[in-house]
């Protein structure tokens, strides 16, 4: 019996279960599979992976780890057309990235002989048959969901006719586009899938694990249920748009199941974002006409580009839990993903000063050459990550934007006569500027209260504005990569009359290669993160140099694309 105490939180636990987890529970409950949970991830080596599949790996290595099950790598790797080794190792650095570990790697590839042997079986049940028409002949007798569709003039060819053709479709004698075995199974089936599924092509090219073993390659919805019931898969997880597959994938497994067990196809909600593509063969497109600067560039939504971006595993994996899982296709708002990085970076990064588009500040009453160290707290949201000493002296590079000659009222930064605090430091007395021919602001000056500073006497005073400065004598140059959403509409993917290359964004990467930032970053390392305050979140790119440090904005500290539609 459970105490009453307890009772609560299990509930609370329940009601936060997603309705795939309900579905496991229940199964585990009725003893199902003998007790057994186990699941697959089954990209497709044909790209990336993006935050979309982020969301699949979640959920399917989520289910194994939660209930004591494992999970499958699989390569879906039926179409040598389009695949390649290359996207193989990034599809695992990805996903161990995100913090799950496969149990075996598994090819759909290591299944062509089973499969074959179970296509064989099929053609010789008379449940298969070798068509030759064209693709374009087949698709115009397929009917629609209220009209039958038209049977193959192929389909009640003799059972030895359609075996004989099958191993030359393997043996390359049939040209690719000639030949096809099908399924028959119901031409006049109110599900299109069941109108006799293609189960075979032929493809001359070479396989990236197979090499020209094959000619005759399984189509994904032949291979991918077998698949699962090869490796004992028992929950099954994929996006929405397979729902009206599942027949198929049911029928098929009927016919090859030689005992009880049966994987089952579940169904979840594909991610879709605001402001994003998230199509593979977009972002291909993308990569391949030097749109953007590769597969890891920091404005693709692909995982190799949100961890360039400065993205943490954790922030993904807190995205995807927020948004869950459900049965309806939706829009995600981008801002939830920003909102997510934003929320764990606040709890992890170093909070320093970098100035992004620098102009000088003189504290003319400041002795020359003093050097004075001030503390700065590495992280007010958690203090075991202490402090450390910052120089301060009498040339400081502050923001330009901090500086406004003659300014609105509202104003609470530099403008003469106005005083603001320099962050950790003192408070300091505007006095005014100096210019250059096209007036320019080359220089400002300000005179500091020595009483201001932490320890003295008016260290406490309230002024309206704090702002971050970095000691010109001790400053590091640095180039900073301002990143923008990649598309201008929210939904690229629906604009589907337009060329998805108008709908780009020209200002999605803004370089700024003059800016100035604290000597503790001389140390960082490729992909350190850091808060520059009152800025944004930064992390250094591995274009970053022993000479030169490179730094992307991860996020700015406030969505000011809110602020824009408001
Ligand atoms: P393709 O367009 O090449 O079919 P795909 O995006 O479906 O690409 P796969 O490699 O087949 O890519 O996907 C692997 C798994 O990730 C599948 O289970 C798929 O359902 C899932 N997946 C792909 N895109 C998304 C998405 N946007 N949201 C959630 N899951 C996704
Ligand atoms: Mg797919």
């Amino acid at each position: 019996m459970m105490s009453e105490k307890e009772t609560p939180a299990v509930e609370e636990n329940k009601k936060s279960l997603n309705f795939i987890e309900q579905i496991v529970e229940k199964d585990l409950k009725e003893g199902k599979n003998g007790g057994r949970v186990q699941t697959r991830f089954p990209p497709e080596p044909n790209g990336y992976l993006h935050i979309g599949h982020a969301k699949a790996v979640c959920i399917d290595f989520g289910i194994a780890e939660r209930y004591g099950g494992i999970c499958n790598l699989r390569f879906d790797d039926t179409n040598p057309v389009k695949e390649d080794v290359e996207y193989v190792d990034s599809i695992m650095e990805d996903i161990q990235w995100l913090g799950f570990q496969w149990k075996n790697v598994f090819y759909a590839s290591d299944y062509f002989q089973q499969l074959w042997d179970f296509a064989v079986r099929l053609i010789k049940e008379g449940k298969a048959y070798v068509d030759e028409q064209s693709a374009e002949e087949i698709a115009r007798q397929k009917g629609t969901p209220t009209v039958p569709g038209t049977p193959s003039p192929y389909r009640d060819r003799p059972i030895e006719e359609s075996l004989d053709l099958f191993y030359k479709m393997n043996s390359g004698e049939i040209p690719e586009g000639k030949m096809v075995l099908r399924a028959k199974i119901d031409m006049a089936s109110p599900n299109m899938h069941f109108r006799d599924p293609i189960m075979y092509r032929v493809i001359h090219i070479p396989h990236h694990r197979t090499g020209t073993t094959w000619k005759a390659y399984p189509m994904y919805d032949f291979a991918h249920g077998q698949s699962d019931y090869f490796e004992g898969v028992t929950h099954s997880i994929c996006t929405l748009e397979f729902e009206v597959h599942r027949p198929l994938y049911d029928w098929f497994i009927d016919q090859l199941a030689t005992d009880d067990y049966r994987p089952r196809q579940y169904e979840f909600n594909r991610l879709n974002m605001t402001y994003t593509m998230m199509s593979k063969r977009k972002l291909l497109q993308l990569v391949q006409e030097k749109l953007v600067s590769g597969w890891d560039d920091p404005r693709m939504p692909t995982l190799c580009g949100l961890r360039r971006r400065g993205y943490t595993p954790e922030s993904i994996r807190n995205f995807v839990d927020s948004i869950g899982y459900t049965k309806y296709d939706g829009i995600i708002d981008v801002s939830l993903l920003e909102h997510a990085v934003r929320d764990d970076l606040n709890k992890k990064a170093v909070r320093v000063s970098g100035v992004i588009d620098p102009v000088k500040l003189i504290l003319t009453n400041y002795p020359e050459g003093k050097t004075e160290e001030v503390e700065m707290v590495n992280n007010p949201e958690d203090e075991s990550m202490g402090s450390r000493m910052v120089k301060f002296t009498r040339e400081l590079w502050i923001e330009r934007e901090d500086f406004m000659e003659v300014a609105p009222k509202k104003y609470y930064r530099l403008t003469p006569g106005n005083e603001v605090r320099l962050k950790g430091a003192y408070i300091v007395k505007c006095t005014g500027c100096k210019k250059d021919e096209n007036g320019n602001v080359t220089e400002v000056y300000a005179e500091y209260d020595p009483q201001t500073r932490s320890g003295m006497p008016e260290a406490n005073r309230k002024v309206k504005g704090t702002i971050h400065w970095v000691s010109v004598q001790h400053a590091i140059d640095a180039e900073v990569r301002l990143y923008d959403r990649l598309f201008l509409v929210e939904d690229p993917a629906a604009e589907k009359e337009k060329d998805f290359r108008e709908l780009l964004n020209p200002d999605s990467l803004i370089v700024k290669r003059n800016c100035k930032v604290e000597e503790y970053l001389a140390s960082a390392k490729p992909l350190d993160s850091f808060q520059f305050q009152r800025i944004g979140y930064f992390n250094v790119d591995p274009d970053t140099t022993d000479g030169r440090l490179v730094f992307n904005r991860t996020v700015a500290l406030k969505d000011s694309w809110k602020k824009q539609s408001n």
